[in-house]
């Protein structure tokens, strides 16, 4: 026992490296002012804002150009409904503009929920008793992605790990080894997992570059809460997470290390959300300002209840539905090129609100649990699992609702892998060519999943959606339309994996 306590000591006194975080300071000084947020937050709480200003903001984010603090901190204080619509209208074309109507789908796979950390809010925290530890084999891992890309048709995975010595870098760069190499056979082609984001701890540059080589898509990590104090309080000293500037520079070390696509967020409901918000835009603007690329993605989880985690019930700062909605708003016309994730935390109905405003990513199928794609234990799956999920339909059923509602479900995973990644692919959405090449891709990946996933009454919504992109293609794309065509019709015959 004190041996194996001892091991645990000396790896987590390990994992922080400071000089991979003063570097990056200023003068000491982390980028998130708090004093200079809370007094632009209160500054605009006094009056509700002229029109003509909030007017001239909103044509800033449709040219798609990242917002100021100060006019972030205007739109969070709209409370004048008529304000408001034109706020979502606003966001509603910037979305149109960077990603038309696309929303890419995909599923996370969690691969053990062992971790040395103690987050007040998260069931897998090592205080937990009552969870059931797990640790994914990679022939466990092979039978999870198996199921994802045989039965359920997914392209891309959100891998999720803990923060543990035996789930270390080297765990990692195996188990997305592992999921890159399965292939399985599908009712007219075939599946694999073509692009693995990894959620993950903080890592230090030497572990990125490993992730860099494993040929990963994003590397997401939330800050969880942007307020000092709260972060501190919610992540109790003496572990490796209640380090506030080791997690707040991991993107740093990550541009660092050669990965050019990284993912920030916030939990929110841990603190105030206006000041989340500010937060993440301060985020943004360093990593554009120090490196020319802003974040691929900004993810906005609410706290949900977790087992055996009271903290999760009591918080204060809860967000409501509609204030959700708001900041969902606001963080689509602040950053306006950035992919925005809403996950299945959100009940089915918020999701189906809060699309439309901005998001461009959503995951379904979902199943959290350590091993639950393969094995079936509903029963005691909240044992193994971190929170609790408020959207359990399959990947089936969302993509028919998406089509219902006029949105083309993509697969797409070609960007990355055509090297339109970083600062290549800022540009190009800023500037709505991205467009152009996701469209056909949309299509293409979604004619395979059709093909190969749908149930017949998706498959005739699906279709639908799919014919009028078709139309649209033939209109704006001329150029390669033939190409294009080509691969259409050859993915009908059973090819797979075609991309412009
Ligand atoms: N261990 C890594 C870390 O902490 O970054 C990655 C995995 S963690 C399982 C992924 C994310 O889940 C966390 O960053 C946190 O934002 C979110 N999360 C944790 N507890 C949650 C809860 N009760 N409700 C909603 N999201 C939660
Ligand atoms: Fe561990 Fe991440 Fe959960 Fe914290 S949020 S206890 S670091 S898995």
């Amino acid at each position: 026992m004190t041996m194996e306590l001892n091991k645990f000591d000396s790896w987590i006194k390990d994992r922080i490296k400071n000089e991979e975080i003063v570097k990056y300071q200023d003068k000491g000084k982390d980028f998130i002012p708090e004093q200079e947020i809370i007094s632009k937050l209160e500054l605009n709480s006094k009056k509700e804002p002229d029109p003509l200003r909030i007017k001239d903001i909103l044509l800033k984010s449709l040219a798609i150009q990242t917002l100021t603090p100060d006019e972030t901190a205007v739109l969070l204080n709209v409370r004048d409904s008529n304000m408001l619509e034109e706020m979502r209208q606003a966001a509603l074309a910037v979305k149109k503009k960077v990603y038309d109507n696309r929303i890419v789908t995909f599923a996370p796979l969690y691969l053990n929920n062992l971790c040395v950390n103690n987050c007040m809010y998260c069931g897998f925290r090592k205080d937990n008793k009552t969870i059931k530890r797990k640790i994914l084999s990679l022939e466990e891992v092979k039978k999870e992605v198996e199921v994802l890309a045989g039965k359920i048709g997914h392209k891309r995975l959100i891998v999720v790990y803990g923060e543990a010595p035996d789930t270390d870098i080297e765990y990692i760069r195996k188990t997305i080894e592992t999921i890159y190499g399965v292939k399985v056979k599908t009712k007219n082609g075939w599946g694999q997992i073509r692009r693995v984001n990894v959620n993950a701890p903080a890592l230090s540059i030497k572990e990125l570059k490993i992730l860099q080589e494993a040929g990963i898509g994003t590397y997401q990590v939330f800050q969880e809460t942007y307020h000092h104090g709260t972060y501190d309080k919610v992540h109790p000293k003496g572990t490796i997470k209640n380090n506030y500037q080791w997690r707040l520079y991991c993107m740093h070390r990550a541009f660092e290390a050669g990965i050019d696509d990284v993912g920030i967020g916030v939990l929110f409901g841990l603190y105030d959300w206006k000041f989340e918000v500010m937060s993440l835009l301060y985020h943004t603007r360093e990593l554009e300002q120090r490196f020319n690329i802003g974040p691929h993605t900004i993810s906005f989880p609410r706290l949900e209840p977790a087992f055996d985690s009271p903290f999760t019930q009591n918080s204060k700062y809860k967000v409501s539905d509609e204030d959700f909605k708001r900041l969902i708003t606001v963080i689509r016309l602040a950053i306006p090129y950035a992919g925005m994730i809403i996950t299945a935390r959100e009940n089915a109905q918020i999701k189906k609100e809060a699309i439309p405003l901005g998001c461009t990513q959503t995951d379904a199928s979902t199943r959290i649990g350590i091993g639950a794609y393969s094995e079936r234990y509903d029963e005691q799956e909240k044992k193994r699992q971190q929170f609790l999920l408020g959207d359990t339909r399959n990947l089936d059923e969302v993509i028919g609702e998406l089509s219902q509602m006029g949105f083309i479900t993509s697969f797409c995973t070609a960007g990355y892998r055509c090297g339109r990644t970083g600062k290549y692919i800022m540009e190009l959405l800023r500037s709505g060519k991205e467009g152009k090449f996701c469209k056909l891709n949309a299509v293409l990946t979604f004619r395979e999943w059709i093909d190969d996933f749908a149930a017949e009454e998706t498959k005739t919504a699906a279709e639908n959606i799919i014919n009028k992109e078709i139309e649209e293609i033939k209109k704006v794309s001329p150029d390669i339309f033939s190409t294009f065509i080509d691969y259409y019709e050859r993915i009908k015959q059973g090819e797979r994996d075609l991309y412009l």
